[in-house]
């Protein structure tokens, strides 16, 4: 990847005229079936421009109450667009068709007016979990069928693919905007590309240059995405194959529960009936050189990637071992 970037043919990217930005925006276009891409700087500013895209303010967007968007991304929806999020609930990150249709507010005075679905694929906060494409579709039925626009923060999405066999097009292409994390499992340094109908993406090149998005010869990243969507998509699957390797040690310590079982490459467990506290428990396996997350008291995160092996692994549960054993 390093050497791809150092090759890289570059040009003014504001311009529209960098060769290697335009073939990874070419690229991700063509893998999720839509008509045009477009390279941001990060996954975040995809989010900011797809909300900003569909909606005025005043405007709700339905989500899942557990999305990335909802949680993580610094009140933006409510300074970039200012939109409303009517919160769904629902197991893996995912609500049905019938839970839209109730969220749909109904035209009053009274009310915001629902705009946008929002989807996550895969679910972060869920644990990497899959949204199953007919389930996909019947949300989107009843989101076309109410005249709303729909949005998929697939910063994993090759993540779900690789794990169903399914590909990415199927997922994407049903949506108005949708779009790829370079930075994720992927394994580039920066970058995504927002994906789209070439008049949507032609007032998104608009607003990112709003935003402070637009570049110059970032050709020079772009090819690190390019580098990965050839060479890291396929090996995926180690990534995923290494979370269950990883979910199945954990999931054999005492007081410890995976929550969920993973399909991808994250991994939630719960450490509640060890009597330890998920920041402690944290803290201790950083002093041993293993990073995971804290998320809540008793919730820990860990997610596999390129930069970790199967002897990465094998560390890490033994690491686990030793601080649950102090
Ligand atoms: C990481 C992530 C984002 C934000 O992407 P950045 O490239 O970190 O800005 C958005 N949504 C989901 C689901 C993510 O995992």
């Amino acid at each position: 990847m390093r050497e791809a970037i150092a090759r890289a043919e570059v040009g003014d990217e504001q311009k529209q005229e960098d060769p290697t930005v335009r073939r990874l925006e070419r690229m991700v276009a063509e893998l999720l079936g839509q008509e045009e891409g477009l390279y941001l700087p990060s996954g975040t500013m995809a989010n900011i421009l797809g909300m900003k895209l569909h909606t005025r303010p005043g405007d709700e967007v339905v989500m899942h109450a557990a999305s990335h968007t909802a949680h993580y991304e610094v009140g933006g929806p409510a300074v970039h667009s200012g939109a409303t999020v009517y919160p769904l609930a629902g197991t893996h990150g995912r609500f049905t068709g019938d839970q839209l249709e109730g969220a749909i507010r109904p035209r009053s005075w009274h009310f915001a007016r629902t705009r946008l679905v929002w989807i996550e694929q895969t679910h972060n906060l869920a644990g990497g979990c899959v949204w199953p494409l007919d389930q996909l579709q019947d949300v989107l039925q009843v989101a076309k069928s109410h005249g709303l626009a729909t949005h998929l923060d697939g910063a994993r999405l090759l993540n779900a693919s690789v794990a169903t066999g399914i590909p990415a097009r199927r997922y994407a292409e049903v949506f108005d905007t949708a779009w790829l994390d370079m930075s994720k499992g992927l394994g580039a340094p920066v970058g995504a590309v927002l994906t789209g109908s070439l008049e949507l993406m032609r007032e998104a090149r608009r607003l990112k240059h709003m935003f402070g998005g637009a570049m110059r010869q970032a050709g020079i990243i772009a090819a690190a995405g390019v580098y990965a969507l050839e060479h890291h998509v396929e090996r995926l699957a180690e990534d995923h194959a290494n979370a269950r390797f990883l979910a199945d040690g954990i999931a054999a310590i005492p007081g410890v529960k995976l929550d969920p079982s993973p399909e991808t490459n994250i991994v939630f467990f719960d450490v509640r009936g060890t009597g330890r506290t998920a920041p402690e428990l944290v803290d201790g396996l950083l002093g041993r050189g293993v990073r995971m997350g804290a998320y809540g008291r008793t919730r820990i995160r860990a997610v596999t990637h390129l930069d970790v092996n199967r002897g990465g692994i094998i560390r890490a549960l033994e690491a686990l071992r030793q601080v649950l054993g102090e």
